[in-house]
């Protein structure tokens, strides 16, 4: 199976920067002949219809459960749809831990739009507690993280990102990755990305994981130079 690379901006780059990265990243996906999908989550404002000639999705990092409305600061449907984006992250540690989302509103906001068809980025992963308190706590954990989703659509792709490895430079070993894909692929049999600093040093020792379909990549994502020696590795 091809791996699948997706980078999350998070709250980085502007509409015009965002613009010129795809350009970058899609003449470089020609130029190397890259045939396998690139998910980019750029911030909302920069969502966009881009005119692209390789495999190159946009998603959206973030989004309220309704075609319109009230809620102050978020985006619905209505929104996404002006630029054609059916690609969403749902359940990411900084939405969980920084924005307060629950596991109930987070089931609520997944159910809600796989009935609209979208396809779903689902990121689960432990704090360093329960990480120290070992495989069965962590199994625990996960499971929590999946209450009230419905694992058998057709269009989800989980990531695995360890809380303590995300944006902190600490990567988890290939051994722990394999362990914990093997665990989260017992529950659920679906696409499971590895996201936690990864970056163009880690990334091959990392898709070479059994289990490990892809990655999601924050920091080194934002750089396009960075992006691309990734695609040139994947
Ligand atoms: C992320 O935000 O999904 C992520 C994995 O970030 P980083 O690569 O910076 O750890």
């Amino acid at each position: 199976m091809s791996k699948i690379l997706a980078a999350n901006f998070k709250t980085n780059h502007t509409r015009a920067s965002t613009q010129e990265y795809v350009e970058k990243l899609d003449t470089s996906m020609g130029e190397l002949g890259y045939l396998d999908d690139l998910y980019l989550f750029p911030p909302a404002t920069a969502l966009n219809n881009f005119n692209v000639k390789n495999s190159i999705h946009i998603g959206a990092q973030n989004a309220y459960p309704t075609i319109k409305g009230s809620f102050t600061g978020e985006i619905g449907v209505e929104q996404l749809e002006e630029f054609n984006v059916k690609t969403l992250l749902i359940g990411h540690s900084e939405r969980r831990h920084i924005l307060g989302e629950t596991q109930e509103f987070i089931a609520k906001k997944y159910i809600w739009f796989i009935e609209k068809g979208f396809k779903i980025f689902y990121c689960i992963g432990e704090p360093l507690e329960v990480r120290e308190a070992g495989d069965k706590a962590v199994r625990q954990y996960l499971v929590e993280q999946l209450e009230g989703i419905d694992t058998s659509y057709e269009n989800l792709i989980l990531a695995y990102e360890p809380v303590w490895a995300i944006g902190t430079g600490k990567t988890a070993t290939a051994e722990l990755i394999e362990r914990t894909h093997s665990m989260i692929k017992e529950m659920v049999d679906k696409p499971l990305l590895y996201g936690g600093s990864v970056k163009p040093q880690n990334l091959a020792e990392i898709l070479a994981v059994p289990g490990c379909d892809g990655a999601l990549i924050g920091t080194a994502s934002w750089d396009a130079e960075s992006m691309i020696s990734m695609l040139e590795i994947a």
